[in-house]
């Protein structure tokens, strides 16, 4: 009776796990697909506690399918949460391949053993292919833990295949005495601890991945999805510790002109959506190595790693052209929006804040000089570039 409480604890887990999948994909559609897998698990399991008829060799090819299928979901979990394309030709083609030859092996032919060998070979197989969707250098440690367990799970069921051919058999295992043997139990109790542990590393997975999502939002300002202040200053330490020691990075920082012109002229949405647009336009124009923050109203700044005070007076003066050609849906008559600009170079051992406040001070001067200009750091007074005066909007 205890051991018989303790068989069926094996499905519930999973059942359980397969529950616990499916309310959390309601929040993130990929764990749907965990779901599929872990509830075919619990059915694999409690099919393989209820006893099989006489010649009913159909229940274990059953059995066979359902933990081939469920492991055809885990790899459509894993190239979901990879966001890769997953390979359904080869995940049918090793199901179809391995029912066929379980259905033989325990039909015309009658052995379990060969049976065993076929299913766990086809499993192998499926895990090896998931394990493809991360790969052994994958960028998060999680995605290489995981690649790990597939390979390890995979080399499990290879081992097991080694030592059942390997170790002589006192009876030949058929669909009838197979239930009961000790290879049953082996069998059973290496597919339990490895699906328990896969289902710990995906919630571990969807945990850190849930953290992760957490500290890129915090870092976000809500209406431009630009960096906020907080994720400029981690993101500009990141880039900086990686910077070149002879190289400067260059600091740009921007403010809209005549803003709350827009505003009254057009209302608070039109303001929106210039605000994103101007965003946008800058995290268009930066470089790989750059980033953009949304300081707060319609005040953004520009980070750029490794790049010269004179290029980066130059981006700033393309940003500057790029914007008084942006088509805004509505009309602004003969009237352009523009920006103006403070330009600094960062010296390496410089605070980002030290190098925002003397950028801040030549957007002031920027302002001062007619707006829609930009106003660069020690160089010649000839080189700060001027498009002139502009006109209000309004
Ligand atoms: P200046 O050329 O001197 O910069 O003039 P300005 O009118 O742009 O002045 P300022 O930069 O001080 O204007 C900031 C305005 O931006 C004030 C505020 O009403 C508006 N603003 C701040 N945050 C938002 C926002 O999220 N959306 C919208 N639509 N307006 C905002
Ligand atoms: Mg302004
Ligand atoms: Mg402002």
């Amino acid at each position: 009776m205890q051991a018989s409480i303790l068989a069926w604890a094996v499905p519930a887990v999973f059942l359980a796990f397969g529950i616990g999948f499916a309310v959390l994909g309601r929040f993130d559609r990929s764990l749907h697909g965990w779901s599929l897998c872990f509830s075919l698990v619990a059915i694999g399991f409690a099919s393989t506690i209820l006893p099989a008829a006489e010649h009913a060799f159909l229940k274990p090819v059953f059995e066979s399918m359902v933990f081939l299928l469920a492991l055809g979901g885990a790899n459509l979990a894993l190239a979901a949460r990879m966001g890769r394309r997953p390979r359904l030709g080869a995940i049918a083609g090793i199901i179809v391949v391995t029912g066929i030859l379980s259905g033989l092996a325990m039909g015309p032919i009658g052995s379990a053993t060969l049976d065993i060998l076929v299913v766990q070979t086809g499993c192998a197989l499926l895990m090896l292919l998931a394990a493809t969707c991360m790969g052994p250098r994958a960028e998060r440690r999680i995605d290489r833990v995981l690649f790990w367990l597939c390979v390890m799970v995979a080399a499990s069921l290879g081992l097991q295949n080694v030592l059942l051919m390997a170790l002589p058999q006192d009876v030949p295992l058929t669909s009838l005495n197979w239930r009961d043997s000790q290879w049953a139990f082996v069998f059973q109790l290496s597919g339990a601890i490895s699906g328990v542990a896969m289902a710990f590393a995906v919630l571990l997975a969807i945990g850190l991945d849930l953290i992760e999502h957490h500290r890129r939002s915090s870092d976000l300002d809500a209406l431009t999805l630009a960096l906020n202040r907080r994720g400029f200053e981690r993101r500009v330490t990141e880039l900086r510790r990686g910077a070149s020691s002879d190289v400067t990075s260059a600091l740009i920082v921007a403010d809209l002109d005549f803003f709350k012109q827009i505003n009254d002229r057009y209302g608070h949405e039109a303001g929106d959506a210039v605000i994103c647009g101007f965003a946008a336009l800058m995290g268009e124009m930066a470089k790989p190595q750059g980033c953009v923050c949304r300081f707060g109203g319609e005040e953004f700044a520009l980070f750029q790693r490794n790049m010269r005070l004179g290029e980066a007076r130059d981006l700033a003066n393309r940003i500057r052209k790029a914007l008084c050609q942006v088509q805004w849906p509505f009309d602004l008559q003969d009237r352009q929006i523009t920006a103006s600009f403070g330009v600094v170079a960062l010296e390496r051992d410089e605070s980002l804040w030290d190098a925002v406040s003397r950028a801040d001070k030549l957007l002031y001067i920027a302002k001062s000089h007619g707006r829609n200009r930009v106003e660069a750091d020690k160089i010649a007074p000839t080189l700060a570039v001027a498009a002139g005066p502009v006109r209000r909007a309004a």
